[in-house]
């Protein structure tokens, strides 16, 4: 599979469309979830074109993996959620229920988030 620039996150990173921004550095975008599952709903994407976690473990520099969960820290202490615990979640491929193929995480938090998934196996 060939990383599609058409996908909506390529499209934030371009400037295309807009995006309520957390953080941004040399290698890192967070900006707000356009559709909130928890009081704080936050993407943290790479700026590279990695489709999927497995993909940015596998080709992702030490350089942009180091940064991108030093943004995923830095944004759980900046958002409060730190101290009460929070979840991150990487949707990834069809049985992930992966929707945008950009890798991303989900930081999820401010209320007690409950059981890991809907249901069980
Ligand atoms: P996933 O299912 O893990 O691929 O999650 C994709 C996420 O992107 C969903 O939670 C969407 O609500 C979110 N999303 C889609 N379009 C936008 C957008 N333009 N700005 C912010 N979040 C978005």
């Amino acid at each position: 599979m060939s990383y599609d620039d058409n996908n909506i996150f390529a499209k934030i990173l371009r400037g295309d469309i807009p995006c309520k921004k957390v953080h941004e550095d040399e290698h890192v975008l967070a900006f707000h979830d356009i559709s909130p599952r928890a009081p704080v709903h936050i993407l943290v994407i790479p700026k590279g074109k990695y489709e999927s976690i497995a993909d940015f473990g596998a080709k992702g520099s030490a350089e942009e993996v180091k940064a991108f969960y030093a943004a995923v820290s830095a944004i759980a202490q900046e958002q409060g959620l730190a101290e009460a615990g929070f979840r991150v979640i990487a949707n990834t491929g069809l049985n992930g229920g992966q929707e945008v193929p950009h890798f991303h995480v989900h930081i999820l938090g401010g209320k007690k988030l409950g059981p890991m998934l809907a249901q069980a196996a």
